[in-house]
């Protein structure tokens, strides 16, 4: 049997183990964190993977998700536009979902090295050598799941690591008054903040903005009062919310540049192989569909079905076509967010020509999925690919 290391437990990585644990392959996980832990992130899923969640029960029900069915914009001076979501979606914060993957990972037996980053990854004659603090692993498949920016891409000189980037994100859980269903979208100068429901009636704020604004104005307090609440929505929810953290989870570095989806042999899933612009909302969709186009394929490598070669190329070829679109729609879409000029057009699509404004937003999801191995699959009123 080939030995499987997956570096990096985020969506990506937890559903790969997920997926070939379940096919009785032999699975080892690295994460440098310990679960359960919180991420920058929007926290909504668009609802193109709950067949897929479901047929491997990896949907998250015991935690109430919130359904989402509308969603709103407002532009950078106030001016809002609403329209129903074409798919939908549910809500979930990173901290609840990672936490339940990783234990199904457990209890299918996925072993997990937790607290412990990879350092570098090389490979020869056939194998990986995997080196994190202390020790090195000799392994037949990697599987880089790494998210967007990690110490791995530093050591194997990946293209995008050599330009700085200037997006940074913060994340806050609050308590608001806005509808369950509803997920908004706020721009500001430079910037755009989500909305929507999770768990427990609690709310998930994050926000990207450019590195400048911040620099501007020294403190996220003072931008957020100084920049996000020139807004009415935003300086509304800003005063009338409960905030749960005692201060905001942040990252810096968030680049959207184009990445290969396998580098050096290993196979990249997730923001490793390529990251949308989060206000798509299809970033965590994609981690965990290009997870399932990898895992289907490294079963058929593990029977002796494919070459090493046959698996890199199948997998490229496909990533490509199930990807490369949403990736540079969501680019040109973002260009129209943090103006007040442009948020403004964009608000005026949603008035004036929903089906226009549907069929952007078509561009950057795909279909609903399903694992068509696995007996048990729930129903699902959408069409399946
Ligand atoms: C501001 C913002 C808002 C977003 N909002 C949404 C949203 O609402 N909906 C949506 O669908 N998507 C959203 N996204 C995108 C979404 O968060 C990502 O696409 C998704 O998390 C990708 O999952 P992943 O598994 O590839 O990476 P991650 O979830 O980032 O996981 C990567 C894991 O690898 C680990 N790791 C990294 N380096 C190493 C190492 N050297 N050794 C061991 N472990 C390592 C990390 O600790 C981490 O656990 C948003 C992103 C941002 C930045």
């Amino acid at each position: 049997m080939k030995s499987i290391l997956i570096v990096g437990g985020g969506l990506a990585g937890l559903v790969n183990a997920n997926y070939l644990a379940e096919k009785g392959l032999s699975v080892t996980l690295i994460e440098k964190k310990v679960y359960p832990f919180h991420r920058v992130c929007g926290e909504y899923i668009s609802n193109e993977v709950v067949p897929f969640l479901i047929s491997l029960d990896l949907f998250p029900e015991e935690f109430h998700p919130p359904s989402i069915k509308e969603f709103q914009l407002t532009s950078v001076n106030g001016k809002a536009a609403q329209m129903p979501l074409d798919l939908g979606g549910f809500g979930i914060s990173r901290f609840a979902f990672d936490d339940f993957l990783y234990k199904k990972a457990l209890a299918r037996g996925v072993s997990f090295i937790l607290n412990k980053g990879v350092e570098d990854i090389s490979y020869q004659d056939d194998q990986f050598l995997v080196k994190t603090e202390g020790e090195t692993f000799t392994v037949d498949l990697v599987i880089g799941s790494f998210g967007k920016r990690s110490r791995v891409d530093v050591a194997l000189k990946r293209d995008f690591i050599r330009s700085r980037s200037p997006y940074v994100g913060v994340k806050y859980h609050i308590r608001t008054d806005q509808p369950s269903d509803l997920i908004s979208l706020h721009n500001f100068k430079d910037g755009y903040c989500g909305l929507s429901q999770i768990e427990d009636g609690k709310f998930t704020l994050c926000y990207l903005t450019h590195r400048s604004n911040l620099k501007k104005h020294g403190t996220i307090q003072s931008m957020e009062a100084e920049v996000l609440s020139k807004n009415p929505y935003l300086k509304s929810v800003f005063q009338n919310s409960e905030f749960l953290y005692d201060r905001p989870e942040v990252i810096n570095e968030i680049t959207f540049a184009t990445k290969s989806p396998f580098e050096n042999h290993i196979l990249m899933t997730g923001d490793a192989a390529g990251m949308i612009t989060p206000l798509c909302g299809n970033g965590m969709a994609m981690a965990i569909h290009s997870a399932k186009i990898l895992s289907e394929l490294v079963v058929e490598y593990s029977a002796g079905k494919l070459t090493r070669d046959q698996l890199e190329i199948s997998y490229t070829n496909k990533w490509k076509a199930q990807f490369a679109t949403r990736l540079w729609a969501g680019r040109q879409i973002q260009k129209l967010f943090g103006d007040v000029w442009t948020s403004n057009v964009a608000v005026n699509i949603i008035r004036r020509s929903k089906p226009i404004a549907s069929m952007i937003m078509r561009n950057t999801h795909g279909q609903p999925f399903r694992n068509l191995t696995t007996a048990g699959c729930g129903s699902f009123p959408g069409k399946t690919k």
